[in-house]
């Protein structure tokens, strides 16, 4: 059961005159429910793919399919219509905002989606319970610590049930401690059948994954099972 394939990708950039092909020909495909940690020196093209799998740009060349529909060819409008269905997006800067607060930050994927407002705070406040907020529904973000915040946005990734989360140096912008705090938030989402995807560039962070890939140069360096699982 593949939630997402993608064969032969590429992706070349065009400044001026200079052709940098960030992504060659990358082959892989991820299972649903896997947890998956891209590894790779900077400039070695994570961002790119990321970008790519999560529907926030396309490939130059090959196919990428997203729980098999074919999302290689699409325009802005069918992407940004299959991203809110189908990603949750983690990031390193927590990306709330600043005025509402965390019940209506969690809701805000599903005004989107064009759900109504019933349900939509219900399904919030379900979110913020699964990550241990559901008491501080009424909270601003800068009234929440770092690691608070980015469990905020982790439940504003869940909210709509999407078929991968996808965490881009998650915890980039937290100390250790509360670093292996939102890893074991990965940890329980992974045990409950999701399907996470996250870029790091620390060891001991993509250790939380089951399986490591790592890019250098554009290429699929290296692609195995993580036989060192790290369990909180
Ligand atoms: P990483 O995320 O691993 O640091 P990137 O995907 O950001 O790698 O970059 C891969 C390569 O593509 C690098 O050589 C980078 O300079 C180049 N690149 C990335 N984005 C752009 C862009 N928008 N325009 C031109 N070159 C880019
Ligand atoms: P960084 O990891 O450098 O701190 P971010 O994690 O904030 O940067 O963002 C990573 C990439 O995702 C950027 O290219 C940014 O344009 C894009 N991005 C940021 N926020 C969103 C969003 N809410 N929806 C879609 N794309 C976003």
């Amino acid at each position: 059961n593949k939630v997402i394939t993608t064969e032969g990708i590429s992706r070349i950039y065009q400044m001026g005159t200079e052709v940098i092909k960030a992504l060659k020909h990358i082959s892989i495909s991820i299972d649903r429910g896997e947890y998956v940690a891209f590894m790779g020196p900077s400039g070695s093209g994570k961002s790119t793919l990321m970008n790519i799998i999560g529907c926030l740009d396309t490939p130059s060349e090959g196919q990428y399919w997203l729980n098999n529909q074919d999302v290689s060819d699409m325009t802005e409008n069918e992407l940004a219509v299959v991203r809110n269905k189908e990603i949750g997006f983690v990031f390193q800067s927590f990306n709330l905002l600043p005025r509402s607060t965390i019940l209506d930050n969690v809701a805000l994927p599903l005004v989107y989606a064009g759900i109504g407002r019933e349900e939509r705070l219900e399904r919030a406040q379900k979110s913020l319970d699964a990550v241990g907020l559901g008491t501080r529904v009424s909270h601003k973000p800068n009234e929440l610590s770092g690691g608070q915040r980015q469990r905020v946005a982790i439940a504003r990734a869940l909210v709509n049930n999407p078929s991968i989360i996808l965490a881009d140096e998650p915890t980039g912008a937290l100390d250790t401690k509360t670093s292996y705090e939102i890893m074991d938030i990965f940890n329980k989402l992974h045990e409950n059948g999701n399907t996470i995807i996250m870029v790091t560039h620390e060891e001991d962070i993509a250790n939380y994954a089951h399986r490591i890939i790592r890019l250098r140069d554009g290429l699929v360096e290296r692609d195995e099972q993580n036989m060192d699982i790290t369990k909180i």
